[in-house]
């Protein structure tokens, strides 16, 4: 039998702003694991990969680390924000960059143009088919997400815009809810960590359908 323990979190700390993120997942409850180093990611249940500057996170993490980080990614949960965001897309846009493949979306970086390139807005968090709920948005060099796949789910909305996505155990914000103090956007991550680790043996899929 699996005896119950607390969620390791990990959040990769290569650069970026990872210590917000480990102050809003210790405040809900979870161990938080700050991952410096690839095998640690042996150690965790979950990921956060922070914003920051998707092209230096590649730089940083090297080709074993990139490779190593993928096979992360393809069987654990993983939340990225904004550039981690970028990461894990399958296809990147301005320019074209090398991504994890764990969500089929298309993602264009900096997008928001050089006179916007910062803003707070009010966007919505969809509770259900019929209900949203306002929720504070901060972008900064923000991407946004051009092509959505046929598996992706829409978890939150900015104007037309969706900017929190899912598919499977992989979500991707395009803007920092670790800057706001509304922590329902890593609730959600945290839901879905608990769901995917609590899962029935052998019904395990990852995001291409394989088992
Ligand atoms: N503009 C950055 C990139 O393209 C992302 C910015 C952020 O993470 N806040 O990687």
């Amino acid at each position: 039998m699996k005896h119950k323990r607390s969620m390791k979190i990990g959040v990769l700390a290569l650069q970026g702003d990872f210590d917000a993120h480990r102050k809003r997942l210790e405040e809900l409850g979870a161990e938080v694991l700050l991952v410096k180093k690839p095998e640690q990611l042996d150690l965790i249940d979950g990921l956060v990969i922070p914003g920051g500057e998707s092209g230096t996170f590649l730089k940083l993490l090297g080709e074993a680390g990139f490779e190593k980080l993928k096979e992360f990614v393809r069987v654990k949960p993983t939340f990225g924000t904004c550039a981690g965001a970028i990461l894990l897309a399958n296809e990147v846009a301005n320019p074209s960059q090398a991504g994890l493949g764990a969500i089929d979306i298309t993602i264009r970086r900096n997008a928001y143009g050089r006179q916007i390139d910062s803003s707070i807005r009010e966007g919505q968090l969809l509770l259900s088919k019929l209900e949203s709920s306002p929720i504070e948005m901060v972008f900064i060099r923000a991407p946004k997400i051009e092509r959505l796949g046929p598996e992706v789910e829409v978890m939150a909305t900015e104007g037309s815009d969706p900017v929190v996505v899912r598919q499977g155990h992989t979500m991707a914000a395009t803007f920092h809810p670790e800057l706001s103090d509304d922590t329902r956007v890593h609730g959600a991550f945290l839901n879905m960590c608990r769901e995917w680790n609590n899962r029935a043996p052998n019904t395990g899929r990852d995001n291409n359908g394989r088992h």
